[in-house]
């Protein structure tokens, strides 16, 4: 299916809009990986199935597919015997293609994915004893610039529709050998509140992995109300956390629509050291983006928003800096947690990270005004797999050489 659908492409600090692309499946089958059940519907309508048959059809299939994790009609056994073969000429349910999978001597699992039109993006798992978090990514790339971070060297190749979104979820499913099993039965629907940790690997989601997710807000949103959905994935918003370089506008909606946990990339409390390492701050400022934070749709001391911060030397680590902190967050009057992120190295990187002692002594300062401030401990450095590491092919270029392609392209085509 192709899909023309315009999107927004920020440039560094401002969106252009630009069309999407996205190959039609050769065979002419309609993927519904990532579809909703009304979409579902109808679809089978508009194949044929009269009204009654595509609402009973439709609902179980979309068990089948987000709960049980089934891709193969033919395994569909509570379908008619004519109804299997009759979907699997029309439609196909198709993951992300693994490329490659690789383990961390910590545990820590990272998969290399490509899309239908071969663009490569990635996913980390991470085991702990009481949980098993996995980090997914929005995008192929990312259009902003952290100077700390790897993915922001890459240029935005596009979103991630809401089928590679949720597809990661259920890869990861698929290799945990996670599915419920069983007899096909409505009756046994787990509630959401009912998913628990007890004997499960993957109990958590955090979109940290490439991209800014909040510059793909609809597909985000709609891949995770399947993962959240009681009859697709079955797993609580509270388990979900979202993270934002500090896309402003985007927040309120994102506590609306979504109603997932919160992280902010904070990273520095001055105007001067936030504009040079998150450059989306010289669009929405300090005092906009906790006023934000302040404002989030179901932020309560239940639910504090995570305040993330990397631990640069010298750039943003002093004693005075988690002074500020502590008095920004109580300006706001935020319910918030803060999480210190050891900076994780890349090639090519210009910055350090801050030593154990000065970690330390910030951490302290936090704690001593009541915020809790662990500190990450970084999982997977040696598959590049921790915060900040991940980045597949595709470098930035620099405004100039795009227009210098664009023209080439217009040139060649006209
Ligand atoms: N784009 C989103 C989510 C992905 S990044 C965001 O920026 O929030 C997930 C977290 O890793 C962010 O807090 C990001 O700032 C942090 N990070 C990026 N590069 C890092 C690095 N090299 N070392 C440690 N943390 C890093
Ligand atoms: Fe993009 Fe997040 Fe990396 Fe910044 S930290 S460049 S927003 S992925």
């Amino acid at each position: 299916m192709a899909d023309t659908n315009l999107m927004s492409i920020p440039g560094q600090v401002d969106p252009v809009p630009v069309a999407r692309d996205i190959t039609p499946r050769a065979d002419g089958r309609i993927d519904l990986m990532g579809l909703p059940k009304a979409r579902i519907r109808e679809l089978f309508e508009q194949a044929g199935l009269d009204a009654k048959q595509a609402k009973l059809r439709s609902k179980q299939v979309f068990h089948w597919i987000y709960h049980r994790g089934i891709s193969e009609f033919a395994e569909m056994t509570d379908l008619g015997k004519a109804m299997r073969p009759w979907l699997a000429e029309r439609f196909v349910v198709a993951r992300p293609e693994v490329v490659e999978a690789q383990v961390s001597s910590d545990g820590t699992r990272k998969w290399l994915l490509r899309t239908p039109d071969s663009h490569d993006f990635e996913m980390v798992f991470i085991p702990d004893a009481d949980r098993g978090t996995l980090c997914v990514s929005s995008q192929v790339g990312c259009t902003l610039n952290c100077r700390f971070c790897h993915t922001g060297t890459m240029r935005l190749v596009r979103n991630l529709t809401p089928g590679e979104i949720v597809g990661q979820v259920m890869l990861a499913r698929d290799a945990l050998g996670e599915w419920p099993k069983g007899k096909m039965d409505f009756a046994e629907i787990e509630d959401e509140a009912e998913y628990t940790a007890d004997g499960r690997l993957l109990t958590n989601i955090v979109m940290m992995g490439m991209g800014e997710p909040l510059y793909n807000f609809d597909n985000v949103r709609d891949a995770l109300k399947l993962v959240m959905d009681g009859e697709g994935l079955a797993l609580s918003k509270r388990r979900i956390t979202l993270s934002t370089s500090g896309v402003v506008p985007m927040m309120e909606r994102c506590g609306e629509e979504i109603g997932v946990n919160l992280a902010v990339s904070l990273h520095a409390v001055t105007k001067d050291v936030r504009d040079e390492i998150v450059p989306i701050n010289k669009k929405y400022g300090i005092e906009q983006l906790l006023q934000a934070c302040a404002d989030y749709p179901s932020a309560s001391n239940a639910r504090r928003i995570t305040f993330e911060y990397v631990m640069l030397k010298d750039k943003n680590d002093s004693d005075e800096h988690a002074h500020e902190l502590v008095r920004l967050l109580r300006e706001y009057d935020l319910p918030a947690k803060v999480n210190l992120i050891p900076f994780n190295p890349w090639p090519g990187a210009t910055y350090e990270c801050s030593t154990p002692e000065r970690i330390k002594s910030f951490s302290s300062i936090i704690f001593d005004a009541g915020i809790s401030a662990p500190v990450r401990t970084p999982r997977g450095r040696d598959i590049d797999a921790a915060c900040g590491q991940l980045k597949t092919a595709a470098e930035k270029k620099s405004r100039a050489q795009l227009d210098r392609e664009a023209a080439q392209v217009q040139a060649a085509n006209s």
